[in-house]
């Protein structure tokens, strides 16, 4: 819907005069000469003030599209993004191994995949470098990935990594399944990616444009269904595709929908940026020219009479005012989940987005000289432990839902991310990441790796380090919903006259590139908004040129 022209008294509407005045002082471009050698009227679009609440993905591309689509246009918007962090990235961010600054790893979203066209052009723009996802993985592993089912080992392959199959391997065990499901995942993956072109590009619902797509068919349906209606049944489906949705979304087949579960299935090309996926949201906010606010939490959006939105926001970090200040604004982009943004809307938009259970995934970070130990996996002493260790349930395991879905293993994933060298001892040290939806004691890294917890890593002291566990850093994330089959999405459009969301996109796919969708899909709908109101006000001053004439 356009953007309704304000109904504060408008300058330059009634004398022609007045309108070149305000057109030459703004510094408008220059307008066309007709062929008869007069001028068309045209009014210079006033600035506009954007304000982006959250400085990752979807905000970060918010920004960098909208001064694209703006530039086309010569529309000048004023951005600025609040992020109430002290960093810009959002889920996206690294932590550094030893505090060491050479030595970031991925503490959230660490893979992203060719097909994420946004991110990977975006990081091309920027000149970052693009590693394969399992570059570092240490080599001195023999076998590289396995499924554990709590008991035993499903599945493992020598060669491959976290995000690569071996097709090889899969077909001798699995048949045609794991071919069957690679074909269903490209036309479903195709399929989503109609959403970046017209006539889909840009949508202002997304609910709509799943349904026009066919894609409501797979949202629908729990991704057992989904593969069972396509002839991917057990073994293959809950071994391989359920691992896939477990250290994904950390959600098993019986409770995922059908689109995610595809989603999980896309690891062609998995790669991260060297250095930390992050730099791409922060090279995008660079490149859109925005104020950046970090440390600034916003906690209110009022709606004017105006149709124009004041900003709250209170600064947390020393260096900021510790009082409420208030900002104006034309359009607004919430970039992060309502629902956690503590934010109060005055008045309540004509569309709320309802709250929907978040994954509250504990990921740990820690170093070690030791090995996965085979004892931890039900293995004989000398057999080597797979470098990551994805999990399933048992075939006597009832499929259950939230952190009970966990099972007998416990935790979701272990990954032994890369060799380290510990800067105390000089010593080579392995770097392990491990997701769960429980906190992880001291006792289970002893289990884990083999040492004695009779040590500092014992329950009472789980965040000591000694020779065992020589660094660790532990954090709690508020990961991705639990992706319920559903065939409604949020809309991104709150209140008709500028209050944009990005976060109803999580869902469907909760992903950076889905985010960053969202942001450009938003960022598009404000310009051409933009452009309509420009449109119609040239419309309204050639009336009232018009009439002047008469
Ligand atoms: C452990 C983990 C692993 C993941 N792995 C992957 C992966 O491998 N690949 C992948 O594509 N995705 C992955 N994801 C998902 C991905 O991180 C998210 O889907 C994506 O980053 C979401 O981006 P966003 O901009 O929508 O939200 P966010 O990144 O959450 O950004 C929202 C921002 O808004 C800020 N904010 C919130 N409220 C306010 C307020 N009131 N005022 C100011 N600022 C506010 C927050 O601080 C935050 O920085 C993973 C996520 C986690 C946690």
């Amino acid at each position: 819907m356009a953007k309704r022209t304000p109904k504060r008294p408008m300058v330059g509407v009634l004398l022609i005069s007045t309108l070149w005045l305000f057109a030459s002082a703004a510094g408008a471009q220059s307008p066309r000469a007709l062929e008869n050698g007069q001028v068309p009227l045209m009014t210079t679009p006033r600035e506009k003030r954007v304000a982006i609440i959250g400085g990752g993905a979807g905000g970060a591309s918010a920004a960098y599209y909208l001064r694209k689509y703006a530039d086309e246009t010569g529309i000048k918007p004023s951005i600025t993004v609040y992020e109430r962090s002290g960093y810009l990235g959002g889920r996206s961010t690294t932590v550094n191994v030893f505090d060491n600054a050479s030595e970031p790893v991925e503490l959230g979203a660490s893979i992203f995949v060719e097909v994420n066209r946004n991110l990977v052009s975006a990081a091309k723009e920027f000149g970052l470098t693009m590693d394969d996802a399992d570059k570092s993985r240490p080599e001195d592993v023999p076998e590289r990935l396995g499924v554990w089912d709590g008991q035993d080992f499903v599945f493992t392959q020598p060669d491959g990594g976290y995000w690569w199959w071996d097709l090889a391997r899969l077909l001798w065990k699995y048949g045609w399944t794991p071919i069957r499901t690679h074909n269903l995942m490209k036309s479903t993956i195709g399929t989503f990616l109609k959403m970046y072109e017209e006539p889909y590009f840009p949508f202002r619902s997304l609910s709509q444009v799943a349904y026009d797509l066919g894609l409501t068919n797979i949202t629908s349906e729990t991704g057992e269904k989904f593969l069972e209606a396509n002839n991917i049944r057990p073994p293959f489906s809950t071994d391989i595709i359920q691992a896939s949705t477990r250290v994904n979304y950390a959600q098993n087949l019986p409770f995922i929908h059908g689109l995610e579960t595809m989603v999980c299935m896309a690891t062609d090309g998995a790669m991260s940026v060297r250095g930390g996926n992050w730099q791409i949201f922060d090279g995008m906010i660079k490149a859109a020219g925005a104020t950046v606010k970090l440390n600034t939490t916003v906690q209110q959006i009022r709606k004017t009479d105006f149709g124009t939105y004041v900003l709250s926001s209170k600064g947390k970090a020393p260096s900021l005012s510790p009082t409420v200040q208030e900002h104006e604004y034309d359009v607004v982009v919430l970039a992060a989940p309502l629902q956690d943004a503590s934010i109060t809307l005055t008045p309540r938009p004509a569309y709320v987005p309802a709250k929907i259970p978040y994954v509250k995934l504990h990921v740990t970070l820690l170093t070690s000289p030791h090995r996965l130990s085979p004892a931890a996996f039900n293995l004989p002493s000398d057999a080597a432990v797979p470098s990551v260790v994805l999990t399933t349930l048992g075939p006597d395991e009832t499929p259950r839902e939230r952190e009970e879905g966990v099972g007998r293993a416990g935790f979701f994933s272990i990954s032994t991310l890369r060799h380290v060298v510990n800067p105390s001892s000089n010593g080579d040290e392995y770097l392990y990441k491990i997701f769960s939806p429980a906190r992880i004691t001291g006792a289970d890294l002893a289990r884990f790796l083999g040492f004695s917890s009779s040590g500092g890593n014992d329950d009472d002291d789980d965040d000591a380090v000694d020779d065992d566990v020589t660094w660790i850093y532990r954090h709690v994330w508020r990961s991705y919903p639990y992706l319920y089959p559903r065939v409604t999405f949020d809309d991104p459009l709150l209140d008709n006259e500028g209050l944009w969301y990005t976060s109803g996109i999580e869902s469907f796919i909760s992903a950076m590139e889905t985010s960053s969708l969202m942001g450009m899909n938003v960022a598009r709908l404000v310009v051409d908004d933009w452009k309509k109101e420009v449109c119609n006000n040239n419309e309204e001053e050639e009336k009232v040129v018009v009439k002047a004439k008469l």
